[in-house]
């Protein structure tokens, strides 16, 4: 196996309970990939993800192993879910209660409650059949998807229909409008580029919740290594693959950049495709050719700022999404015309309004994210310049010096991917999932010439996000065993 992300260890640590002696191999010091962790002058900071959507997910994952999340970590559900600033004095709470989130529309737009319930009713739909069954699926023949019964619901999905044209049918408020438009940002497209299967995601954010692990987003990843080796997976660190041995068609052995060669039945590669497709396998054994890449949609990179703060902040909750500026430009600098842009809209996590254990007392943890087209030139003066625009608008905004107090500050943007992951072109966070990369229409999950060489991750089946990477590795998982047995 290569790579400790959330895919890597969820399919390492299926196949051991199936009897696989499995060797997990991972360049980083460190387990997690995306989601590692690091800590500095008492603060700790989750480097990637910090939203847990879908908890059910995590149950089936702990479940496989006769396990729970809470035997590995404590889950908080935040209330409110979240904070959609609009501008300065017009911020919109998003309350855990459905009930009183229903009221909230309602005070924006007469009517839009009840729009809610029949929205909500086909995203559950959409959630149930997508979430527990079609992504469960390794998408390698169309025949995985020709039963009647799933022919019928898959027109049910909305596959062929944009969210942004779904969203219209319920909504006429702009402001509701980006609120139901902004979870399909976590699928690394916008709304006019991904199907309206993806209303899913709002059944997840609206009805299911947001959590939050007690400890930050990588306790996830603690317990996801205690369990691998619970079963017996071991792993190595500081054991970068430089090559993957093929003769004749087979895997044969897996070499590191120390010269060390391990022999190996089969081979599953949690890091980024294209590194793996286009640098650990000789030319002619990759899947996919350069221009194939070159022309995938790519979710957005970003330029994050990890800060400590040396004082409570006030105005802010943990997570804060700032919508003061239109989307549409900044969706075209990432996806259409790449570029810098002009006014991004941007994201800041504050975990320390929740947990006091990622900040030392009376100071704050606050983590800033702007998404950015991938493969930009990346350089400390563009970082920040964006760094003194963002701080700008938040102290506008939330009425607070917040600059003044920054007692530790880091930058991490595409050339830190490149580094510490092999991101194709400084991805964050995979492929998006636009229509023509749903399903069959992803990188396989299988290399076509070589018979042992399997692929899992953000990069192919289901896609990106700390859920759908999970069940990456459990179906990848599914395959090997199946066909090995
Ligand atoms: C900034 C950011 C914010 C995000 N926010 C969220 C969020 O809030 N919620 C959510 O659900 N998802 C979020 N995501 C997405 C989520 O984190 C990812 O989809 C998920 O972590 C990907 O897991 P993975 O196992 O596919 O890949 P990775 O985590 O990248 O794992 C791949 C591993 O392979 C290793 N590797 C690479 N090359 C080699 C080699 N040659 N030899 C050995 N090892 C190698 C890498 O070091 C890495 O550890 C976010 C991602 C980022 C970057």
């Amino acid at each position: 196996m290569i790579g400790a992300g959330f895919a890597g260890l969820s399919a390492a640590t299926h196949l051991a309970i199936n009897n696989f002696s499995v060797t997990l191999l991972e360049k980083n010091d460190s387990p997690g990939g995306r989601a590692r962790k690091f800590e500095s002058q008492g603060f700790t900071f989750d480097m990637g993800p910090s939203w847990y959507w879908m908890p059910d997910v995590f149950e089936d994952y702990f479940s496989h192993f006769g396990k729970k999340p809470t035997d590995y970590y404590e889950l908080i559900r935040l209330d409110p879910s979240y904070s959609v600033i609009y501008g300065k004095d017009d911020v919109l709470d998003i309350p855990a209660n459905l009930n009183e989130f229903k009221a909230r529309l309602e005070e924006i737009e007469p009517g839009a409650a009840v729009q809610l319930d029949k929205f909500l009713a086909q995203a559950k739909y959409k959630y149930q059949v997508g979430i527990h069954d079609l992504v469960k699926r390794p998408s390698r023949s169309l025949m995985e998807f020709a039963s009647l019964a799933l022919v019928k619901d898959v027109m049910r999905m909305d596959i062929f229909q944009s969210m942004s044209s779904h969203v219209r049918k319920f909504f006429k408020s702009d402001k509701i409008i980006r609120l139901m438009e902004f979870p399909v940002l976590f699928l690394g497209g916008t709304a006019g580029n991904i199907p309206a299967l993806y209303s899913l995601m709002n059944y997840a954010d609206i009805a299911l919740g947001t959590w939050y692990p007690k400890g930050g987003m990588h306790e996830i990843i603690k317990g996801m290594v205690a369990l691998a080796e619970e079963k017996g997976v071991k792993i190595q660190y500081n054991a970068e693959v430089e090559e993957i041995e093929i003769e004749q068609g087979e895997a044969k052995r897996i070499r590191l950049t120390t010269g060390e060669k391990i022999r190996t039945d089969v081979v599953i590669a949690g890091a980024d495709y294209h590194h793996v497709d286009k640098h650990l396998v000789n030319p002619k054994y990759s899947n996919y050719s350069e221009e194939y890449w070159d022309k995938r949609v790519l979710a957005p990179s970003s330029l994050i700022f990890y800060l400590g703060i040396g004082k409570k902040l006030t105005n802010l909750r943990h997570h804060n999404l700032f919508f003061d500026e239109p989307l549409a430009p900044h969706a075209d600098a990432i996806y259409t015309n790449p570029r810098w842009p002009e006014a991004p809209l941007f994201y800041a996590c504050v975990p320390s309004v929740t947990d006091g254990m990622v900040a030392p007392a009376n100071m704050e943890n606050l983590f800033l994210l702007i998404p950015l087209a991938p493969d930009l030139e990346d350089s400390e003066e563009m970082r920040e310049k964006y760094y003194e625009m963002i701080m700008d608008r938040m102290e506008e905004i939330t009425g607070q010096e917040i600059r003044s107090h920054v007692v530790f500050k880091r930058s991490y943007a595409l050339s830190d991917f490149k580094a510490d992951y092999h991101a194709y072109k400084g991805n964050a966070y995979g492929l998006a999932n636009t229509l023509k990369q749903t399903a069959l229409l992803k990188p396989s999950l299988k290399n076509k010439k070589v018979s042992n060489l399997f692929y899992t991750g953000q990069l192919t089946v289901p896609g990106p996000g700390v859920p759908p990477s999970l069940i990456s590795g459990y179906v990848v998982a599914k395959e090997v065993i199946r066909e090995n047995s």
